[in-house]
């Protein structure tokens, strides 16, 4: 992990793998932080890290729902901000795929076939309190405090709820999961043509510095790339169908745009199948 200091008294936590980004910004009320990882043992490691206790913290935001993004929250007793979309699908995951009792069902089957998952759900889930937001909003919350002001607007795309947080003095941006570099995005939850309109919406900002959801520091050109991956995807995906293949001759199909490499590489075949789904009108998994 890396404490970026983008800004003056604005951190980017860049964690290595799949593991989400948060961020922390100081203000004269106290410290907002962006996102709080998967569980409260990683969200504390980031406040360590930069010598913050979690009871400097005055505000958490959620960019979205998503457990890499939300299951920290528990760390804190202020305030908890994010899209009233995002408290609901989190609130209706509380009686649905977040139950934790089928969820240790669950690693406790797979953990012999798939060992490395479940020390990893494992760690999650200890002590695991699933904490809501406890502030939403509808279009856009506006945080003034002496010189730093901080936009959280919404914009869906991503998930229905998904809302990025704009540093307009420091222009700064972080997107939440609208933007995954040198990562294939993860679109189970997405509206694909909402998310290409999201992305060209995103290059609006003139940011100097975006903080990705997941991967490193970027800017604009980022944003066009996964822009490119994503409408090259789902255009092919269209002809796929309109031939009549089906996913499994899709999936096989390698004039496919490519979008990151190495152990990436196994979402490719993900991101088409997941596309294909969507476009007949199948269901995705919600987690
Ligand atoms: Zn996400």
């Amino acid at each position: 992990m890396k404490a970026i200091e983008v800004a003056s008294g604005v951190i980017a936590f860049i964690r290595p793998d799949e593991g989400a980004n948060a961020g922390l910004i100081r203000t004269d009320e106290g410290i907002v932080v962006v996102d709080t990882t998967s569980c409260g043992a990683d969200m504390r490691a980031l406040l360590d890290a930069v010598d913050v206790s979690p009871a400097e913290v005055c505000l958490a935001i959620n960019t979205h729902l998503h457990s890499d993004h939300t299951w920290g929250n528990q760390v804190f007793d202020c305030p908890i901000l994010a899209h009233r979309l995002c408290r609901e699908t989190m609130e209706a995951n509380l009686e649905g795929p977040w139950k934790l009792a089928d969820i240790r069902i669950s690693i406790d089957e797979r953990a012999t076939s798939d060992p490395q998952w479940a020390a990893e759900m494992r760690k999650k889930v200890e002590g695991l309190e699933i904490t809501l937001p406890t502030e939403t909003f509808e279009d856009r919350r506006d945080l003034q405090s002496g010189e730093r002001r901080i936009e959280v607007i919404h914009f869906g795309g991503h998930t229905p709820g998904s809302s990025v947080v704009w540093l307009p003095g420091e222009k700064v941006l972080f997107s939440g999961d609208l933007l995954f570099v040198e990562r294939y995005p993860f679109i189970g939850d997405a509206d694909i043509p909402d998310l290409m309109s999201a992305l060209k919406r995103l290059s609006q900002f003139g940011a100097h510095v975006i903080v990705p959801g997941h991967g490193p520091l970027c800017g604009e050109h980022e944003i066009r790339a996964l822009l490119a991956y994503l409408q090259g995807t789902w255009e092919r995906t269209i002809d796929h169908l309109a031939l009549g293949d089906t996913a499994d001759e899709a999936a096989v199909d390698s004039s496919y745009p490519r979008y990151a490499e190495g152990a990436a590489e196994r979402y490719h075949e993900r991101n088409i199948r997941t596309m294909f789904e969507k476009l007949v009108g199948g269901e995705t998994c919600p987690l």
